[in-house]
Formats: C-alpha cells, sequence, structure tokens
C-alpha cells in the first residue's frame, strides 16, 4: 500500500480513510501484519484479536462507504485502528489485567471506555500487555511477560501501560488506551517518545476497568501527538451512572480547541507557566535537566511566561502514594478469593485453603507486596499512624497545587515527567524502592486529581524524554492547546525509532 505509513497520525489516516486512499480493512491488515513481524521482540500484546478487529472494519467500510465527507473535515475514529490496555473489560475477548488470576477471565460486558470506542466506530486490534493489576513502573511483572521498549530492546517501555506505549512506538497501532494511578500513562509515554494524558479524576469512566486504588486510577491516551489525544479523549471521557465517581460534565470537542484563538482557552502568550524548583534537585538526571529547560525556553518563545514556584510536600507523594494505593488495592483485591471467578488452586481442602492458595497461586510477588503492605496500613493497630496520614497529607499535596494555581495566577505547572530515561531490565526489579521513585514527579497529580500530560521533548543517550505539564481541574484543553503548540514548533513527537522501520 503506497500511502501507509505505519508512523501515521490519526488525523492523517483518517483523512486517507475519508478520501477512500486507503479501506479501514486494508489499514487493520497493514497493522496486524506488523503486530506478527514485530511483536516477537516486544511483547506488547497479551490478545491480538484479528478476526474481531477485521469485522469491526468492514462495518466501518460500510460506514464510510456511506458518508460523504472531505478529509478535511473528517477527523474522526471511524474505521482507525487502536489498541486497548488489558485492563479494559472487552466482551468476548479476554481481559487479564496481566495476571495469572484472570487468564481464563472473560468479561459479560464491555467496559464503558470499550463501548464509546465501538460506538465511534473505531478497530480494536488487541489488548496490551501490561504490568500486573497496574502495579509496576517497567511492565516487569505481568504474568505475560516483560515488554521490550522499541528505541532500545534491552531496556523497559516503562510501566504500567508498557504494552500501550512500546506498540505504538514500534509504530504496530496508531494509538492505544491506558490507565494512570500513579503515573502508569505518562511515563511510559516519556521512555517511549508519545504523548500521553491522563485527564482530571472522574472525567473518563472506571465502570469495566479493573480496580487497582479506587480514588486514583484513571484511564487516559498514549499516542503520538496531542491532536491525536484530543481526538480519543473526547471520544472516551464523558459521564456515566455506572461510575459513582464520574464528573456530570459536557465534554468539550478537544479537537477543536488547539489553535489560537479558539474563545475557550487562553491564548499560550497569555499563559503563566509555573515551574517547581524541587523537581530539579539532586534525583534528576542532568541531561533531563538540559533537556526540560530547552522545552520549557520553547514554551518561552511562544510568549508564555515562565514562573519559579515551589511544591514544598512534593517529595511526600511517593512515601503517601504507596500508602493509599496499597491501602485500596488490599480492599479492591480482595473479591479475589477463587469462588466467583477468576483462578482457583487444584484440590482445596478447606475453604480457608482454597482462599490461601488461589490468591498464593494467582498474584505474583509484586502484588502479594502490596495486598500485605495495604492490609498492614488499614489493621487497627496502625490506621492511624500510616493511613489516615497519609490522607491529611495527600490533602496538603493538593492544597500545594491549588495554592500555586491560584496565588501566583499560573495556568500550568512544567517540568520532567520521569527522573530518569528508560532503564534496562532487571535493573530495578529486586529493589522496589527504587522502582517506585521513578513516579517522583507524577504521583502529585494522582493524589490531587489534577489532569497531566507528558509530550516527547527529546533524547537523551539515544533515549525518549519527556515534558509533564499538570493543569488545573478540568483543564485538559489548556493542556492539549499548549502540547498541540509546542508540536507545531518542534519535531521531537516526529521521531521514530529505527529497528521498526520496514514496513
Ligand atoms: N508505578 C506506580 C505503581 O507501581 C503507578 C502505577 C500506575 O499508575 N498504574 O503503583
Amino acid at each position: 500500500m503506497q500511502e501507509f505509513n505505519p508512523f501515521s497520525t490519526i488525523k492523517d489516516l483518517s483523512g486517507l480513510l475519508a478520501s477512500k486512499k486507503i479501506s479501514s480493512v486494508e489499514l487493520t491488515t497493514e497493522y496486524l501484519n506488523r503486530i506478527k513481524k514485530y511483536d516477537k521482540k516486544l511483547n506488547s500484546f497479551i490478545t491480538v484479536s484479528a478476526e474481531t478487529a477485521l469485522a469491526q472494519a468492514k462495518a466501518a467500510d460500510e460506514q464510510l462507504a456511506k458518508n460523504q465527507k472531505t478529509s478535511d473535515s473528517d477527523f474522526s475514529l471511524l474505521g482507525i485502528p487502536v489498541a486497548q490496555k488489558d485492563i479494559f473489560c472487552t466482551k468476548d475477548i479476554k481481559t487479564s489485567c496481566g495476571s495469572k488470576m484472570l487468564d481464563n477471565f472473560y468479561s459479560p460486558y464491555d467496559a464503558t471506555v470499550i463501548s464509546k470506542f465501538n460506538q465511534a466506530g473505531a478497530v480494536m486490534i488487541g489488548k496490551t500487555n501490561m504490568d500486573e493489576f497496574a502495579m509496576g513502573s517497567s511492565n516487569e511483572t505481568s504474568f505475560y511477560g516483560p515488554v521490550s521498549n522499541p528505541w532500545d530492546l534491552d531496556a523497559v517501555p516503562g510501566g504500567s501501560s508498557g504494552g500501550s506505549s512500546a506498540c505504538v512506538a514500534a509504530g504496530l497501532v496508531p494509538a492505544a488506551t491506558a490507565t494512570d494511578t500513579g503515573g502508569s500513562i505518562r511515563q511510559p509515554a516519556a521512555f517511549c517518545g508519545l504523548t500521553g494524558i491522563k485527564p482530571t479524576y472522574g472525567l473518563v469512566s472506571r465502570f469495566g476497568m479493573i480496580a487497582f486504588a479506587s480514588s486514583l486510577d484513571q484511564g487516559g491516551v498514549i499516542a503520538r501527538t496531542a491532536q491525536d489525544s484530543a481526538l480519543i479523549l473526547e471520544t472516551m471521557a464523558g459521564f456515566d451512572p455506572n461510575d459513582s465517581t464520574s464528573l456530570n460534565q459536557a465534554v468539550p470537542k478537544y479537537s477543536q480547541l488547539l489553535n489560537h484563538d479558539n474563545n475557550i482557552t487562553k491564548n499560550i502568550s497569555q499563559m503563566r507557566i509555573g515551574v517547581p524548583k524541587e523537581f530539579f534537585d539532586k534525583n534528576l538526571d542532568s541531561k533531563i535537566a538540559n533537556v526540560t529547560h530547552e522545552a520549557l525556553k520553547n514554551l518561552e518563545k511562544q510568549g508564555a511566561t515562565l514562573v519559579d514556584i515551589s511544591l514544598p510536600n512534593c517529595h511526600l507523594a511517593i512515601p503517601v502514594y504507596y500508602v493509599v494505593a496499597p491501602a485500596e488495592c488490599s480492599s479492591n483485591l480482595s473479591r479475589y478469593d477463587g469462588v466467583r471467578f477468576g483462578f482457583r488452586c487444584d484440590n482445596p481442602r478447606d475453604l480457608e485453603d482454597l482462599y490461601k492458595r488461589s490468591r498464593a497461586q494467582g498474584f505474583g510477588k509484586e502484588v502479594r507486596r502490596r495486598i500485605m503492605i495495604g492490609t498492614y496500613v488499614l489493621s487497627a493497630g496502625f490506621y492511624d499512624a500510616y493511613y489516615i496520614k497519609a490522607q491529611k497529607l495527600r490533602k496538603v499535596i493538593s492544597d500545594d497545587c491549588t495554592k500555586a494555581f491560584n496565588e501566583q495566577q499560573i495556568d500550568l505547572i512544567a517540568g520532567p515527567t520521569t527522573p530518569n530515561t528508560a532503564f534496562k531490565k532487571g535493573e530495578k526489579s529486586n529493589d522496589p524502592i527504587s522502582m517506585y521513585l521513578n513516579d517522583l514527579y507524577t504521583s502529585s497529580a494522582n493524589l490531587a486529581g489534577l489532569p497531566s500530560m507528558s509530550i516527547p521533548s527529546g533524547f537523551v543517550d539515544g533515549l525518549p524524554v519527556g515534558l509533564q505539564l499538570t493543569g488545573n481541574y478540568l483543564s485538559e484543553s489548556t493542556l492539549l492547546y499548549v502540547g498541540h503548540q509546542y508540536q507545531l514548533n518542534s519535531d521531537w513527537h516526529t521521531k521514530t525509532p529505527k529497528n521498526f522501520a520496514e514496513v
């Protein structure tokens, strides 16, 4: 197929579909062929749903044939292949959440997010690999094995959405869904040179999204550009009566608010961007600091004012997160008891043996560690000292952000997404604390519920670096607008890893 470039944006593919230069079946077949050719190296998919994908593509082609649309006005997901993180329940296709516990699980219903993609006519090409129950920063805790980073096959792609970031970076699919509890959209997006957005808590429905830590979990996107992310987010987001924390808010057409004078967001030349001094301390790799300063200069050149700010308690985000998240996980994962669904041990002697062995054999080491920590911090003797204390500090961290937005009159907080670039597989797997430190700059946004995005901002020693932009509540249109403007004035998002170039 002459027109086909696997690293195209959705915007471009949408144009090809609308002008009938390619059909959705042809497009889907191209990507399925690439998955066959390259995914042995990456292991980014747990399930490839070729048959369903081709049926959906055929239906999309019928729809496209009926529609008389021009390439410019038709920027939609109709007929576009996407991958879904294997945390979203899909009827008739296995949903494993990266765990042996759910290796045999077929959900009786689709997650709201999946239904929304179906309604938009998108093509689900498969379910992506992930850290077990989304617990991890390297995709090494998956029951289905680690995923490789397309930029360096010995390095990790980030986690927990490592499958989603690796398959998009390698051009096996134009975009994928992901989820972010403490950084799992932004960190893998940064490690793989992609754009990733975690929305405001409550913007995307959690119904049918397997729970890890319910007050922190949020679904979002990993794509090549801010423009593609806008299109996907406006498809995924929206009020859902099936999710009690869903925000009852109209969702703006983000993809139409990416240019200046859009009447919703301030012009970038009037924006004040806060740069927290704490993000540039000894924990940050000095080469990443340089790349980040360059990226900030780009925004400054476009007229934004950079403002030095302080988030004095942000160093507490990791310890607070690692009390709150395990506490909620220990409660959420109590449902996997070997009785109703999921893994069950062989020949249980009695009920207690059934519980114990099903959970001991069904969960991996990191998940068991989290359940034990969570149970401990929630136990009668330690509840006040750990859980209640963490909740109080969560409020303090969140107040620091609100204060910066209000008192310093800033529109965004900007800094590096991660303290380091993608590390080698195995490098941190025996040192949970150093693994946890990957979320140093990302987890505050989850604790506060704020929207946050990572965009490609350069390279250090051949590996991608991400710039993190965090906004006030429901400021997704601002984040995506600034991301898009940055991408109009840089080309980092157009770089692709060389070993995956051949079509
Ligand atoms: N790395 C963090 C953890 O291990 C965050 C994971 C996530 O955002 N799902 O919990």
